[in-house]
């Protein structure tokens, strides 16, 4: 007999449970009516970034008018029922919101659609060819499981899935391969944010005197912080590990190690010189270091600065967005801005979801195709959300006519998207 509990067949695959696997499963689930989708993730929750980064708050996915006010919104479908069921639990303030919540309403919405949600098992081979992926291979507590399905996504936010299965994937910059920084977040707690917010500018002038000092060897020009929903604790996102590869293991423990260090630094900073922050206490670290760019793929379209900046509407455009070119320094301090005109916007084409080559992978969230500036500005969360309802309708689509990925019409994904409350410019 077969337990159905563990099934190891499935229509649709899609590797990684941050906003954009968990939209491309969900979208997946309800465009593909019947089709059996497995959602595959590393961790023990859903989230990605905002889960294992600690990444908070909801950059600006909306069209504002020259006083601020919102005109627009990007971003909506799956991202915005996201929004509306943390709003009903109380765990959304403006774009504040809490990842405890968040984790509740993305089980909730996956049990839902009727997705099969694999914790603790990381995907770590896949068996393709032509390509055509066949199956992946997910490494478990007790050794490896082979999972086969007839369409994949991958939203693994590093291109995993794209690069074990043989598809051609670029890392970084252009011109170097360097990547943006990495970054700890961490919580800070039992913090007066009253008098706090009044001595910001004592907190950035004791922050530079630590970095002539030696005091830390943050490279950062400055200490970035957020108010969070919890009184007296505030969100940091300010350590900086510049030149390691996202993708290399030890690299990556280089990096939690150091990271953690400035964390160290900042707290010490904080308790010493910053009035409101005498008895803080440090309240957690993210249980990984967050990654802002890695691999990316080399899709059958990549879209480039100049078209984002000309605010460029495509025929096949998926998904919207009007997020500035955020780039944080890779080589160490500074970061660079390129603003959007506030009320106008940009989309991203479908075809930079397909990588060059494949029948039956797509990929979704911050590893879609797109340069490194491109990059700084699609990978914001509520972006991503809406990468991944696009990827997991392409995929229930073509499931559905049983034709490549690349044939799926780009009009059926995109009448798809706006029929379920999404949009797409
Ligand atoms: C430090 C930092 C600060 C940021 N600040 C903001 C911000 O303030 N606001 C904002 O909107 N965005 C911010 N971002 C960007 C944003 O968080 C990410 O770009 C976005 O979350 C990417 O979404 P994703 O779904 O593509 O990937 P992720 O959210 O990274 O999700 C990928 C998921 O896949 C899982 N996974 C990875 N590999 C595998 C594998 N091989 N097998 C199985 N599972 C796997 C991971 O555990 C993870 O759950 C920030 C990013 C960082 C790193």
């Amino acid at each position: 007999m077969t337990d159905s509990k563990r099934d190891t067949n499935y229509d649709i695959i899609v590797a990684g449970g941050g906003f954009a696997g968990c939209a491309a499963a969900v979208a997946a689930a309800r465009t593909g009516t019947g089709k059996k989708v497995l959602l595959i993730e590393k961790s023990g929750a859903l989230g990605g970034a905002a889960n294992v980064n600690l990444v908070n708050p909801f950059m600006r996915y909306y069209t504002k008018d020259p006083e601020g006010k919102p005109l627009t919104v990007l971003s909506r479908g799956i991202f915005g029922e996201i929004v509306g069921r943390l709003a009903e639990k109380g765990g959304i303030r403006g774009n504040l919101f809490s990842e405890e919540t968040l984790k509740t309403v993305l089980d909730e919405m996956c049990a839902e659609a009727g997705v099969k949600v694999l914790f603790h098992a990381l995907v770590c081979g896949a068996d393709a060819s032509d390509g055509f992926v066949k199956s992946v291979s997910a490494a478990g507590k007790s050794g490896i499981m082979t999972l086969s399905a007839s369409y994949f996504v991958d939203a693994t936010a590093d291109a995993d899935l794209s690069f074990l299965a043989g598809f051609p994937c670029r890392l970084g910059r252009e011109k170097d391969g360097l990547c943006q920084p990495m970054t700890l977040c961490f919580r800070v707690g039992n913090i007066d944010t009253v008098l706090f917010r009044k001595s910001l500018d004592i907190m950035q002038r004791a922050y530079l005197e630590a970095k002539e000092s030696g005091a830390t060897d943050n490279p950062r020009e400055n200490i970035l912080c957020f108010d969070t929903l919890s009184p007296g604790v505030v969100h940091f996102n300010t350590t900086r590990i510049v030149k390691l590869d996202p993708v290399d293991p030890f690299d990556l423990s280089e990096a939690e190690i150091a990271a953690r260090r400035q964390v160290a630094d900042i707290v010490k900073l904080l308790r010493e010189k910053v009035p409101g922050c005498e008895e803080c206490v440090l309240l957690s670290t993210a249980s990984e270091i967050g990654v802002r760019e890695s691999r990316m793929i080399d899709g059958l379209y990549t879209l480039t600065a100049d078209e984002i900046k000309a605010c460029c509407r495509f025929d096949d455009g998926i998904a919207a967005c009007n997020y500035d070119i955020d780039i944080h320094n890779p080589e160490g301090s500074g970061t660079s801005h390129y603003y959007f005109k506030g009320n106008d916007y940009y989309t991203i084409p479908y075809r930079c979801l397909v990588p060059s080559g494949s029948k039956n992978l797509l990929a979704a969230g911050r590893c879609i195709s797109v340069t490194h500036e491109v990059q700084a500005s699609v990978r914001i969360m509520p972006v991503c959300c809406c990468l991944g309802e696009a990827a997991g309708t392409g995929a229930a689509l073509a499931a559905g006519s049983g034709c490549g990925v690349a044939e799926v019409a780009p009009s059926a994904v995109r009448a798809a998207i706006t029929g379920a409350g999404g949009f797409v410019g």
